[in-house]
């Protein structure tokens, strides 16, 4: 990274849409001027990152797979692109209030992209339909998950507990399952059950520390992108 580019944030500007914002603990934006504390705006970004993998990435793969193959093969991904997460900001800004529509979803992701290849010179699109696809996903994964495709939602689900489940008690899952499948077929039956309701202890408590990742608060979405269209 050049002197020049470590200068920037590499999240977008919630008003603006730009990556222009110098990075210490008040985020200042070069483009338009306007300030935010960077410990609130990472929950934002950091909850943006929970909702794009879980409820679009490794849906729309697995979705595919399924439509495909009618069978899920596990996949794993890279950490997500700052353009993603923008646009993961939009759309939940969307959802949660008055102030963004599709005009101005578009039109920000548009600047995101912009400012992100002027600045990096890396040429991600988010096209139209992705968005549309994005748009849906996350409204159903923030809302009304439990009405997809069961397998689908499965899937999703153990992607979101292999990732939060705590280590040890992951390893400790593991070390059982082993067990089950060395074991004697008399004490399989006793063994499979041990595991059942371990299982389903950890899953409880994961999910339980999943529910409670802190989120931004929909006000603070509603007031997101206000600059957008007055900077084009
Ligand atoms: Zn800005």
């Amino acid at each position: 990274m050049t002197s020049i580019e470590s200068k920037y944030s590499s999240w977008p500007c919630p008003h603006c849409a730009s990556f222009k914002q110098i990075d210490s603990k008040m985020l200042s934006c070069e483009e338009c001027g306007e300030k935010l504390r960077k410990s609130q705006y990472r929950i934002a970004i950091e909850y943006a990152e929970f909702v794009y993998r879980f409820g679009h990435l490794f849906r729309s793969v697995y979705e595919k797979q399924l439509a495909e193959d009618n069978r899920i093969t596990p996949v794993s991904f890279e950490k997500s692109h700052p353009i993603a997460l923008g646009a993961t900001l939009v759309t939940l800004s969307a959802l949660h209030g008055p102030n963004t529509n599709w005009f101005l979803t578009k039109q920000t992701v548009k600047r995101m992209c912009n400012s992100y290849n002027e600045t990096f010179d890396d040429d991600i699109i988010l096209e139209d339909s992705e968005l549309r696809n994005m748009n849906r996903n996350i409204r159903e994964f923030t809302h009304d998950f439990s009405e997809s495709d069961t397998r689908l939602r499965n899937a999703v689900f153990e992607e979101i507990f292999a990732e939060y489940c705590p280590r040890q008690e992951h390893e400790k899952l593991l070390r059982m399952q082993q067990q089950v499948r060395e074991a004697k077929e008399a004490d399989k039956i006793q063994l499979e059950k041990e595991f059942d309701s371990v299982f389903q202890k950890v899953m409880t408590k994961t999910f339980k520390k999943v529910s409670k990742l802190p989120k931004p608060e929909p006000t603070e979405l509603n007031s997101y992108w206000s600059k957008v269209l007055k900077m084009m």
